[in-house]
């Protein structure tokens, strides 16, 4: 099952999404559909409405306002602390014998075929990396490792989208990581029983077609089984949570010279099974 949030005659509504059409779900939006019981969704799914082309619909975001910040993994792929290392090592080498955890904060997200905003004047360095993201579904508090799947509703692509020179300028991540127009997030998300767990998934991403990152998702330093126990040990994390695991190697910093981005470049971030987020930079 993928399902997609999507926009249809200016009317914003959640839906299944099948091979070239999408079927309307009567839920309120994307959060309330993962806060519904199962059977009821599952019963929603059985009665979805007619059938929509899906040349005549807009996707939004899965999850366009998500109800928190979205919680993210730093340095979660080994060979990309490496490139990160190269590239600045009083901001990223070092030992790291426990995970970053930081935040993104995120009014709206932006639509598969929408704009990263570039901030001229502000930013310098503007970077991607295509991650896939966790949603949770149920909430979960002091979840064993063992027990973590099923706490997961399913999973999407995110473009961490990162301001270099402010990340690193500043002590913390939140400012070069949280601008307006920072996190493509889409097309849709998998429900979590259509993907084995953990995920080992492959995760890519190109700019202008060029071929970037190229890994797979169950080469993470720390898992996610691991990542949501710890995280529940003290922190409630509610349904519809969104956690985007970490990037692999091939981000702009990681080549020298660098391959930051500039407008009119086009992003792609693809996971096998969930799908491709295209967005251009303006
Ligand atoms: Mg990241």
């Amino acid at each position: 099952m993928k399902l997609v949030t999507y926009l249809h005659d200016g009317r914003e509504s959640v839906g299944l999404l099948e091979a070239d059409s999408v079927r309307p779900l009567p839920f309120a939006d994307m959060n309330a559909l993962i806060e519904a019981p199962r059977a009821q969704l599952e019963a929603a799914v059985q009665a979805a409405g007619a059938a929509l082309p899906l040349s005549t619909v807009t996707l939004l975001a899965p999850i366009p306002r998500p109800r928190q910040d979205v919680i993210c993994l730093g340095i979660n792929y080994r060979a990309h602390a490496d490139e990160s290392t190269r590239y600045d090592a009083a901001a990223f080498g070092g030992e790291r014998p426990v995970p970053i955890y930081f935040s993104k904060r995120v009014s709206e997200a932006v639509p598969p075929q929408g704009y990263i905003e570039s901030h001229l004047g502000l930013v310098e360095r503007l970077d991607y990396e295509a991650e896939l993201a966790v949603i949770i579904g149920r909430t979960a508090r002091n979840v064993a490792a063992a027990d973590v799947a099923d706490y997961i509703f399913g999973y999407t692509v995110l473009n961490d989208v990162s301001a270099r020179l402010l990340q690193t300028t500043h002590k913390q991540w939140y400012f070069g990581k949280g601008l307006d127009g920072f996190t493509p997030m889409g097309p849709c998300i998998t429900a979590a029983d259509e993907i084995s767990f953990p995920p080992a998934l492959a995760i890519s991403s190109r700019v202008n077609g060029e071929p970037r990152q190229d890994s797979t998702t169950d080469l993470l330093i720390t898992g996610i089984a691991d990542i949501i126990a710890e995280l529940s040990s003290g922190m409630t994390l509610l349904p519809g949570t969104i956690i985007a695991t970490g990037t692999p190697a091939g981000v702009g910093m990681g080549f020298d010279p660098p391959k930051f981005l500039k407008p009119g470049d086009v992003v792609e971030c693809s996971i096998e099974n969930i799908g491709t987020l295209r967005n251009t930079v303006r």
